[in-house]
């Protein structure tokens, strides 16, 4: 017999990914499909990055790691925390986990005890409610409307903070998959939320280089909150190096000092040779991220001149991270009717905005992550089969 936290970890998850195995599998039999589903940056990892990575490699660094992460990893992690928000951050504030989604796990670990409440955003990047269930808590959605934006309301968070007890609120800005950036004065309404309850913010800022519009504020930044905040950080997007699985968590010293132990007993750390090529990322040519980044803004660029040209798919005003968010509902068709149509008319594959929650029904979201003039093509063909 399996246990419920097994077997609970899809519940809430959000429906509408069989679109996405439905267009595996047309591709997997030869299909021809385009695929604007997943997060994943089309540019392959820098070949510099492959080079140290497999210079490690040969020279030996195949074994265990030290589980916190290489000391000079961790403290170019700190250097670019501290650089970046201002924030005096030190190794000892630093975990190197098995990429952002270990640290959003640990992160939670770290800040409820088992059948504690804990707060998400809706629509909301699709592990969270299981990642929640995973670490024992359990998953309450706080709904954002595209009259706000999609930014949350603290008047709400508070009220829901309150009627769950809650231990930890998730915030995700730059968002998946809205593209919302929080502006200052929202943060600065949560973070006051988070201290008058005591309870933890966990920051999920694994797009924070991929900024168009606006300005990335971390909330650790803000005054009383580095000693109640986790941020999440990764180099899965900003590097494209998702299959290396690296990222870190980011906490007081207390907190890492415990999670280290986690951290122990659960994925004993992350290989040495990864380690070392995400220190060369993070350390070597300040182009790098930018390269990576360069491709969404000019896709994102071009979104708006095609969306521009017609008035049934509306574009969602939005501030950062690879993705689009179309608003359909002119169409009367929710996200699971019309990207199914799609991808059997069509064979283009959106991610329904079902997926990131049910308030999203009337949403879809597109990766901008394959070539310009693909890209172009394919949202043309979707802007003409909302008309039809
Ligand atoms: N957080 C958000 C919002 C994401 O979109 C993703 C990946 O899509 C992750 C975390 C996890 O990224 P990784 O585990 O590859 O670092």
């Amino acid at each position: 017999i399996l246990s419920t936290r097994i077997t609970s970890l899809n519940a809430g998850g959000g429906d509408g990914w069989e679109i996405f195995y439905k267009a595996r599998a047309l591709r997997t039999a030869g299909v021809p499909v385009t695929e604007l589903t997943i997060g994943e940056p089309d540019e392959r990892t820098d070949p510099a990055i492959l080079t140290e990575m497999h210079r490690a490699a040969t020279a030996g660094h195949t074994g265990y790691a030290i589980v916190p992460g290489i000391p000079a990893l961790r403290d170019a992690i700190a250097a670019r925390v501290t650089e970046r928000t201002g924030v005096p951050t030190t190794r000892d504030n630093v975990l190197v986990t098995p990429g952002g989604q270990s640290a959003l796990f640990a992160a939670h670990m770290a800040a409820c005890n088992p059948g504690d409440a804990a707060l998400m955003i809706e629509p909301h990047y699709v592990t969270y409610p299981g990642t929640i269930r995973a670490a024992g808590a359990i998953p309450h959605s706080i709904e954002t409307r595209p009259e706000h934006s999609f930014f949350p309301d603290p008047a709400e968070v508070r009220r829901k903070a309150r009627q769950t007890g809650a231990s930890a609120l998730l915030v995700n800005s730059p968002n998946n998959p809205t593209g919302a950036i929080y502006p200052r004065a929202t943060l600065e309404g949560l973070a006051e939320v988070a201290c008058d309850g005591d309870f933890w913010l966990i920051s999920d800022e694994v797009y924070d280089t991929q900024i168009w519009e606006g300005e990335h504020l971390s909330p650790r930044a803000l005054p009383g909150m580095a000693e109640r905040t986790m941020v999440i950080g990764s180099l899965s997007k900003s590097h494209a190096m998702t299959g290396s699985r690296i990222g870190w968590l980011i906490a007081p010293e207390a907190a890492i000092a415990a999670l280290i132990d986690l951290a122990t007993n659960t994925t004993y750390g992350v290989p040495g040779y990864i380690q070392d090529a995400a220190l060369y990322a993070l350390t070597s040519d300040d182009a790098l991220e930018p390269r990576v980044a360069e491709p969404f803004r000019r896709r994102r660029a071009q979104a708006q001149e095609i969306l521009a040209r017609q008035n049934i798919v509306g574009l969602v005003p939005s501030g950062g991270a690879m993705y689009l968010f179309l608003d359909i509902r002119a169409t009367g068709l929710s996200g699971i009717e019309f990207a199914d149509a799609l991808l059997d008319t069509h064979r283009i594959a959106v991610m329904p905005g079902e997926s990131f929650g049910p308030s999203a029904a009337g949403f879809l979201r597109v990766a901008l992550t394959i070539p310009d003039d693909r890209f172009a093509e394919a949202l043309t063909t979707l802007t003409g089969f909302a008309a039809t």
